[in-house]
């Protein structure tokens, strides 16, 4: 059964690998979806390709510049898309009256606003940006119950960890028989790498991941495992788990994309081929499901599953996260916030890959937490920690 009308959606960061593979979906089911907004930033020519395919009402921009653009651009094409500019932008298409589901596709930060935008308007939200839910957790949270928006989690683990649950989960995870939650991890490019070789990795290598095709910052953050790190607090704030209750596991061939463990000793897992168009398919539908172009899952072919516990020596991403998970308040935003300043400068060549974890445990020893009461401490603290680590670079980085 579809529905009478199609959803109208917005994709932010429609330009990204989800942006791509969400737009894919949608394309299959044009019955279904509609593209109502599309944002990018500075792959404009993409942005300009994908509004001459989608038509969407609204196309967001960073600033005039990009603007004008895409305007001038689009002018000759008998494609009528109005062009917005900046986070108003952005908030503005998340929450606009007439859209119905937001894909949270923007990597970092910067997607931050435009996501509580779309989670105050009460939109189904579909978030694969989980760097703002581990920067505001419990204020993210809060705004979803005061809203009633529907947030369902892109991301696979998590994606994963949600169909295995029961519908009533948010009743407590003891309430429902959860010992704990299974958080499955590939290991990255680099979980066989000789320790003294780390220093020598490339932000090629680092991007080449061995099973999943993703945007530049969030494989780096894979090969470090700080992308697990913030994915165990993202866990902890979508089901109400304390970080004790999350073990992650290294299951090199990412097939199965988590478990939950309940007390009688029953272990769910969801599988499957390692594409997210799976858990854009699943959210985009829920409580339904769709065809999303992924191949069916060949056992055969898997022939085997293996599942290592993680090397903390040789990911200190995943302790250093795991530690700000356990501290609270500030302590994720900077976390989160220091990483981005490092990834960014290691693919910039600035520093190698060990240093990462180097400069965000610099940056998390040199800034207090704080308590968490309002929006305006985040913001205050992600800005504190990313002077922090640039300070650090302008002293260590190259
Ligand atoms: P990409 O880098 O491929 O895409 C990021 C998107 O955000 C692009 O549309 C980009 O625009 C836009 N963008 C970048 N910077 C800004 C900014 N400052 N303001 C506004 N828009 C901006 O990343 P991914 O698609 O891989 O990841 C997106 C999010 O989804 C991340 O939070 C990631 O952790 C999460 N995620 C991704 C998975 C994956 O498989 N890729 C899996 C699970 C989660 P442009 O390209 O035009 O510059
Ligand atoms: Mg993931």
């Amino acid at each position: 059964m579809s529905p009478a009308r199609p959803q109208q959606v917005c994709v932010l960061g429609a330009t990204g690998s989800i942006g791509l593979s969400t737009l894919d979906v949608i394309s299959r089911h044009p019955e279904r979806y509609q593209v109502f907004a599309l944002s990018g930033f500075s792959r404009l020519d993409q942005l300009l390709a994908l509004c001459l395919l989608y038509r969407p009402r609204y196309a967001v921009v960073p600033d005039a510049r990009a603007a004008t653009f895409l305007r001038e651009a689009l002018s000759g094409s008998a494609v009528a898309v109005e062009v917005l500019q900046g986070e108003a932008g952005l908030c503005d298409v998340a929450a606009h009256p007439e859209v119905d589901t937001v894909m949270a596709a923007i990597v970092g930060a910067a997607g931050l606003a435009p996501t509580l935008a779309a989670v105050a308007a009460g939109k189904k939200v579909l978030l694969a940006n989980k760097e703002a839910l581990v920067m505001s957790g419990a204020l993210f949270m809060q705004a979803v119950r005061n809203s009633g928006a529907v947030l369902l989690p892109i991301d696979s683990e998590h994606n994963a960890i949600f169909q295995c649950l029961p519908t009533d989960y948010a009743r407590g995870l003891a309430q429902v028989g959860v010992r704990r939650i299974l958080l499955t991890a590939s290991g990255g490019p680099f979980r066989e790498t000789p320790l003294a070789a780390l220093g020598e990795v490339t932000p090629e290598q680092a991007c080449a991941h061995p099973n999943w095709s993703m945007g530049r910052k969030i494989s780096v953050d894979s090969a470090s495992m700080m992308n697990k790190g913030l994915e165990l607090i993202e866990a902890c704030w979508l089901f109400d788990a304390r970080p004790a209750q999350v073990e992650v596991v290294i299951h090199p061939q990412s097939v199965i994309h988590s478990l939950v463990d309940y007390v009688d000793g029953s272990v769910l897992a969801q599988l499957g081929n390692p594409d997210m168009r799976t858990p854009i398919s699943h959210a985009l539908a829920w409580p339904e499901r769709i065809d999303s172009g992924v191949a069916p899952l060949d056992l055969f072919a898997v022939a085997r599953m293996d599942f290592q516990r993680p090397d903390e020596q040789r990911f200190p991403c995943l302790r250093l996260a795991r530690q700000a998970a356990e501290a609270g308040g500030t302590a994720p935003a900077l976390l989160n916030a220091a990483n981005e300043v490092a990834v960014a400068a290691f693919l910039e060549r600035r520093i190698r890959f060990p240093e990462i974890a180097g400069m965000i445990d610099a940056v998390l020893n040199a800034e207090p937490v704080q308590v968490v009461e309002a929006l305006e401490v985040v913001l205050a603290a992600d800005a504190r920690a990313r002077t922090l680590a640039n300070h650090w670079l302008s002293r260590h980085g190259r």
